[in-house]
């Protein structure tokens, strides 16, 4: 069975005592996880070293960054370098999240060098993509999402894709309380999964995680996480409150 994942992407939230707590008040709560799903924790950069402290002895269980740069070493100042993630033993990243595109520039171009320099680390990209409304609206989502893969992914060998997660994240449903319905995950999930297989067979696409982002909460997780096609979730807000988060955890496959 493909990985199943519940990750959590804080943002740019909490502070360093908030997130320990919210580690030790989700480590306390009842959740399970079978060989085959995982726990992951985008935290923010400065907290880093504490979460790996914290989860680095729990079995399936992982720490991301949230985001880093696509060179080595060197003179970018406030940058955060994978052999730097490499020297904390933290082996995800999230890359291309939305408000990274939105707010910072970051083009497929640049997303795609930085996938690259991840591969190369043996950090798993936990990448995001996702059209925004006018899009969805314009009914021609596919188009826009097909576009973000085959210019950021599709110059990878197929050895290479099936280390990534990609998480769809329809901008218009992230922080707004606006879910994508289970029918609309699921139907972009399989596209997703489709234009997988077109470059690299139906193999290799059916062991890539493909989770979905966009308020995900206790309450949908588990009509969400029943389609087939949707592995999991990257969850925002409702990954900020200890509760919320293990039932999502719990709603996993
Ligand atoms: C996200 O940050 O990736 C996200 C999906 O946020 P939220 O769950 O708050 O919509």
């Amino acid at each position: 069975m493909r990985k199943q994942i519940a990750a959590a992407n804080w943002k740019m939230n909490l502070s360093l005592q908030q997130g320990e707590q919210l580690i030790n008040d989700l480590l306390a709560k009842p959740h399970e996880l079978k060989a085959h799903q995982m726990a992951i924790f985008a935290v923010p950069a400065p907290y880093l070293m504490m979460a790996q402290n914290k989860l680095s002895n729990k079995q399936h269980v992982g720490v991301a960054a949230q985001n880093c740069y696509s060179k080595k070493s060197g003179a970018y100042t406030g940058e955060i370098s994978v052999e730097m993630l490499n020297s904390l033993g933290v082996q995800y990243v999230v890359l291309g999240h939305s408000e990274r595109r939105e707010y910072f520039n970051e083009s497929n171009q640049f997303l795609a060098e930085k996938l690259d320099i991840c591969l190369q680390h043996q950090i798993t990209p936990i990448f995001c993509c996702g059209e925004p409304l006018q899009i969805r609206e314009a009914g021609t989502q596919n188009a826009f999402v097909a576009a973000q893969l085959a210019e950021s992914l599709f110059h990878l060998n197929a050895a290479d894709i099936v280390k990534l997660v990609i998480a769809y994240e329809p901008i218009w449903a992230i922080g707004t309380g606006k879910t994508a319905s289970s029918e609309q995950a699921q139907e972009m999930h399989a596209f997703i999964r489709s234009q997988l297989a077109h470059q690299y067979g139906q193999d290799t696409a059916n062991q890539v995680s493909i989770l979905y982002g966009g308020s995900v909460k206790a309450n949908n997780a588990v009509e969400l996480f029943s389609q087939p096609d949707v592995d999991g979730g990257l969850v925002g807000g409702a990954s900020l409150i200890a509760d919320e988060f293990a039932a999502i955890i719990n709603a996993l496959k």
